[in-house]
């Protein structure tokens, strides 16, 4: 197997040197002190070295290493115009054409893919992590400002307005966001949910965490358009339930006829927690008017 080779086509050479052309042997002994005999197969050709004036060329051995199909041991040799001694360049082993090669190394950091991290692992820092600023730069969100002021202090970093775009593209795009399976088959969207927290800051239109232990989403982001079985309407009791004449939050007609679900639109999602919240709060009295009445 390893005395097949396919070498590389060379470029157009000058005509070989005949002593060095016949150096096969020497070739062979310098490449036997090298890497010892076990590791060489037969001898495959010479070819003249473009740059060496026909004064240097390259034997060619198949390599019988374990591991390195198609791969061949290069072995220099050069002699002066008016000298007749041969000399060695070097010896090396050189694939072949289709010889099998190791994949081109990608550093650990950029290989990492989510899920890849472990109890104990330790991801080194990027400084031109681009999701990230430095604390002293405006962070683009009220939330992070008005907290670094109250307190005096800031981190050293801070999400940049990129690392929060990249965020909210990555969450609603995923198991948590709208278009998941979990939140088409959803009677409602977290939005208009009782279980749902919503985000500080600039995330909070979109964002929040669920806080219902029944749901598969207990604990993590999840965005206003999500939504679970475990909505808390959906187990809402009589006390609970929407009036007739109440504007409709959810629409399930559809739903019970089998046709697949819309999921809302952050706009309908706002429409409706308004509605909730303005059927449920009664209206404030200002003093002003209490203290008219007395
Ligand atoms: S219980 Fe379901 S609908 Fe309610 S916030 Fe959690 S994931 Fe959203």
């Amino acid at each position: 197997m390893h005395d097949t080779l396919d070498v590389p086509e060379s470029a157009p050479a000058p005509d070989i040197d005949a002593r060095l052309a016949a150096a096969v042997g020497i070739a062979r002994d310098a490449l036997v002190e090298d890497v010892g005999s076990g590791s060489i197969g037969e001898h495959v050709d010479v070819v003249a070295e473009p740059t060496g004036f026909g004064y240097a060329a390259t034997h060619r051995f198949a390599a019988k290493v374990d591991g390195y199909v198609g791969w061949f041991w290069a072995v220099s040799v050069s002699r002066a115009p008016e000298r007749d001694e041969v000399t060695i360049d070097e010896t090396v082993l050189l694939p072949g054409d289709g010889a099998l090669e190791v994949p081109e190394w990608v550093p650990w950091a950029q290989r990492l893919q989510p899920g890849d991290l472990h109890p104990g692992d330790l991801v080194p820092s990027d400084p031109e992590d681009e999701r990230l600023v430095p604390g002293y730069i405006d962070s683009d969100d009220p939330a992070v400002e008005d907290l670094a002021w109250e307190l005096g202090l800031g981190r050293e970093r801070v999400l940049s307005r990129y690392g929060r775009l990249d965020a909210a593209a990555r969450w609603r795009g995923g198991a948590h966001g709208g278009t998941s399976a979990m939140a088409k088959h959803a009677p409602a969207a977290c939005g208009t949910c009782g279980f749902y927290l919503p985000l500080a800051g600039s995330m909070r239109a979109m964002f929040g965490a669920c806080a219902n232990e029944i749901s598969p989403a207990d604990g993590a982001v999840v965005a206003a358009d999500f939504g679970c079985g475990a909505h808390s309407q959906a187990t809402a009791t009589e006390e609970f339930a929407p009036e007739p004449d109440r504007e409709l939050i959810y629409d399930t007609a559809e739903f019970e006829r089998g046709a697949p679900l819309r999921p809302l639109t952050a706009p309908e999602v706002l429409v409706a927690v308004r509605a909730i919240f303005a059927q449920r709060t009664p209206p404030k009295k200002s003093r002003l008017s209490r203290s008219k009445r007395h």
